[in-house]
């Protein structure tokens, strides 16, 4: 569980990290293509082929996070109750008819 709330958070940091250093080089690369603009005109289409790589790269992340965020919350759907776990290492006792008095289900 805490593992899981450390991963997110932490690809979340990497993520804006990420968002941030794509920020600043894309300003950077606009001021220097105005630079270049002003000299010459090539060098554009290069420009253009880097800004949609970074797009492309902008909805993989946005894509990738979702993918995190969601395999995270079916492990704590698929993950054992507490009380289960208790009960299977003998430590809690279930109700006669073998369910857990947690989440119901079947504890053997
Ligand atoms: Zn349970």
């Amino acid at each position: 569980m805490q593992g899981w709330i450390l991963l997110i958070v932490g690809l979340g940091i990497f993520l804006l990290v990420g968002v941030i250093i794509t920020v600043c080089t894309l300003s950077c690369m606009a001021r220097r293509k105005k630079k270049l603009q002003e000299k010459s005109k090539s060098g554009i289409a290069g420009n253009t082929a880097l800004v949609s790589a970074l797009q492309q790269s902008f909805a993989y992340q946005a894509q990738a996070l979702a993918a995190q965020i969601e395999a995270g919350n079916n492990m704590q759907q698929d993950e054992e109750c507490l009380t289960c776990n208790l009960i299977q290492m003998g430590s809690s006792m279930a109700y006669s008819d073998n369910t857990c008095p947690q989440c119901g289900r079947r504890c053997v």
